[in-house]
């Protein structure tokens, strides 16, 4: 699809370029993740009005496309600073490391219109009284999901398996949790309990828009946070550039073996 008609959009990313000028990363509804240009942006207050900011909500106004040329913003108009974002060091630094696995996760110009609606929340839970730890791995876990890479939770994935034993091991290069007899003396993954792995598997049947209101006990949420962030580096075989920055802040994720 084209980018013509206006649409709203989320800021994932901006990046400036030259003197005065913006790339703009979007996630609309009806293009899907987009990169755009936001020619003398850092200058133009009246057609961009400080609004080409990450995390913000946006209503985009296209310049015709010329052929084969990144689309142009032509105006925009704030809907929605993210203000919340900017009094909380880690709620930021969530945001930032939920929109780069949006980004990696998803190519560009693939209408996702729940992929908008799950990150415009998300953005929205971040900025309310939710637990930030509970939103970071509510995200990490539907964002997978939807993009179809979980790896399997709930039973081995070699031999399907139940969760028969109170600890377990969880290596998405084989496909996700193992039970004894699969996982043989392979020391690859993370260790985690049955307990975990039920409360990600009933997450998973959670309304993905619902954030709030959500109590995880600290076994799930430090075994989840591992399992999780294992399973995102083995799925981009790497890590995000985000996650480095969450670390700064909120310390290591401990006896993760990725
Ligand atoms: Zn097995």
């Amino acid at each position: 699809m084209e980018a013509s008609a206006p649409c709203e959009a989320i800021v994932l990313r901006c990046t400036n370029y030259g003197e005065a000028d913006r790339i703009v990363t979007l996630l609309t509804r009806e293009l899907g993740i987009c990169s755009a240009f936001a020619r003398n942006a850092r200058n133009s207050r009246r057609r961009f009005g400080g609004a080409l900011h990450p995390f913000s909500r946006i209503r985009v106004l296209w310049q015709p496309r010329r052929r084969n040329g990144l689309a142009q913003l032509a105006e925009v108009e704030l809907l929605n600073g993210a203000h919340g974002l900017m009094a909380d060091l880690d709620a930021l630094a969530v945001a930032a490391y939920g929109c780069e696995l949006v980004t990696e996760l998803w190519p560009e110009g693939q209408a996702i219109p729940e992929l908008f609606d799950l990150v415009q929340a998300f953005l929205d839970a971040l900025q309310g009284p939710a637990d930030i730890a509970t939103v970071r791995l509510l995200m990490e876990l539907r964002l997978l999901d939807d993009a179809g890479v979980l790896p399997h939770i709930g039973h081995c994935a070699e031999c399907w398996a139940g969760l028969s034993t109170e600890k377990l091991r969880f290596d998405a290069r084989r496909g996700g949790t193992l039970c004894p007899v699969c996982c043989g003396g392979e020391q690859g993954g993370v260790i985690v309990d049955a307990q975990t792995l039920g409360s990600l598997v009933r997450l998973l049947q959670v309304d993905p828009l619902v954030f709030a209101g959500i109590r995880l006990s600290s076994l799930t949420l430090e075994q989840g946070r591992r399992l999780l962030q294992h399973a995102v580096e083995v799925t981009l075989g790497r890590p995000l550039k985000s996650e480095r920055f969450l670390e700064q802040i909120q310390g290591p994720t401990p006896g993760v073996l990725p």
